[in-house]
């Protein structure tokens, strides 16, 4: 990819998204004495409160991202639902994206992700495009009942999916989840959910952190335990599925991939996230150098940074008023508490989290 030199501090790193996960890039970008700058439609977010400047406008707003553009040195994101056409825009007026356009339609498309992880031998459960009602019934007596049928695109947290759990349910499924092109999964039979956080620096060079467990609540994640519990061959399946996605994607920054392990140990890839992800929440406390300042080191070309660990850390989502909890977390020393600023609690929203050094101790 471009960037002819790494980028010294002082540089400035544009992030398209003002969320969370945007907030705590800027914060490791800081540490390295790097600025952010953000794109995002919102008036107060997590991220601007924290970024040197901020351009509140819808994402295809062609003058803000003409002036967002000429105020980064480099542009990455925090969500992967930008618009292709907005990174079209962006490549068209020069700046350099990371991770590119080929990451975000990879992950963007249920169907072009499982489509694409297959063909570079990364493994998933079997399925099928569905673009009619009519498509559900032979896709379900090929995948076997139950299956899930989910929404191709936009689909997250559990959203837009729907169990099929014999021939008699099929009616009218695709209606229900919003009769859009979707696509239909075998169910995969998994005894853990994990997830690898991983990351490919501009010279191909690939650092991937432990594996994290995780736990999830009507479809939201609620806990990770990392490192998880497995053994070598585990993580030596992690590890090749991340490598072999990252260089297939020509990949720079960090990545999340979710997935099912069967009980014969072997892995099957859920989803990718082309992006940091909560799932590596706990490097912030478990690792030298966590999910935020490697991704920011892989977009400016730094060399990456370490990713052992040298603490066992349960992180957990503060969703809605579990927030309202802080005094407690604040008074345990082994807790090391992440609030994001958000100005109003909605039930199931993500607040914060903490990440608890030592668990079961
Ligand atoms: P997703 O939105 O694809 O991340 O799915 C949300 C959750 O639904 C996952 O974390 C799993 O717990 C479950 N899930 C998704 N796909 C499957 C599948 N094919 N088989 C069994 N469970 C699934």
């Amino acid at each position: 990819m471009a960037l002819a030199a790494p980028l010294p501090p002082g540089s400035t790193v544009g992030i398209l998204g003002g969320g969370q996960l945007g907030r705590m890039l800027a914060l490791a970008a800081a540490r390295l004495g790097l600025d952010v700058v953000i794109l995002t439609p919102d008036e107060d977010s997590p991220a601007s409160r924290v970024a040197r400047q901020t351009f509140v406008a819808p994402y295809d707003d062609a003058a803000a991202l003409a002036a967002f553009a000429a105020a980064s040195d480099v542009v990455t994101f925090e969500f992967e639902n930008v618009p292709a056409a907005v990174v079209e825009a962006l490549a068209a007026l020069g700046a350099d994206v990371a991770p590119g356009a080929r990451a975000l339609a990879a992950a963007q498309d249920r169907v072009a992700e499982k489509t694409f992880l297959n063909g570079v031998g990364a493994p998933t459960v079997a399925f099928a495009a569905i673009d009619a009602q009519a498509d559900i019934g032979p896709a379900a007596a090929t995948l076997g009942h139950p299956a899930l049928l989910k929404t191709r695109r936009e689909g997250y947290d559990g959203k837009g999916q729907l169990w099929i759990e014999t021939a008699a349910s099929e009616a009218g499924a695709f209606e229900a989840i919003g009769g859009r092109p979707a696509i239909l999964e075998a169910r995969a039979d998994f005894v853990r959910e994990l997830s690898v956080i991983a990351a490919r620096g501009r010279d191909g060079e690939i650092a991937v952190y432990p594996l994290g467990e995780n736990h999830h609540e009507g479809g939201v994640l609620r806990r990770t335990l990392a490192p998880a519990e497995t053994g070598q061959a585990v993580r030596d399946q992690a590890e090749r599925i991340a490598a072999q996605i990252m260089s297939g994607l020509d990949y720079v920054g960090v990545i999340g991939v979710e997935l099912f392990e069967l009980a014969d140990g072997r892995l099957l890839v859920n989803e990718i996230a082309p992006r940091v992800h909560n799932t590596g929440h706990w490097t912030q406390d478990g690792c030298v150098c966590d999910q935020f300042e490697q991704h920011i080191r892989a977009v400016v070309g730094w060399p990456l940074g370490p990713t052992a660990a040298r603490a066992r850390v349960e992180m957990i989502n503060l969703l809605g008023d579990d927030a309202d909890g802080w005094p407690r977390w604040a008074a345990d020393p082994d807790a090391r508490i992440h609030l994001y600023g958000k100005r109003e609690t909605v039930a199931g929203r993500k607040m914060g989290h903490v990440n608890r050094l030592r668990p079961g101790d």
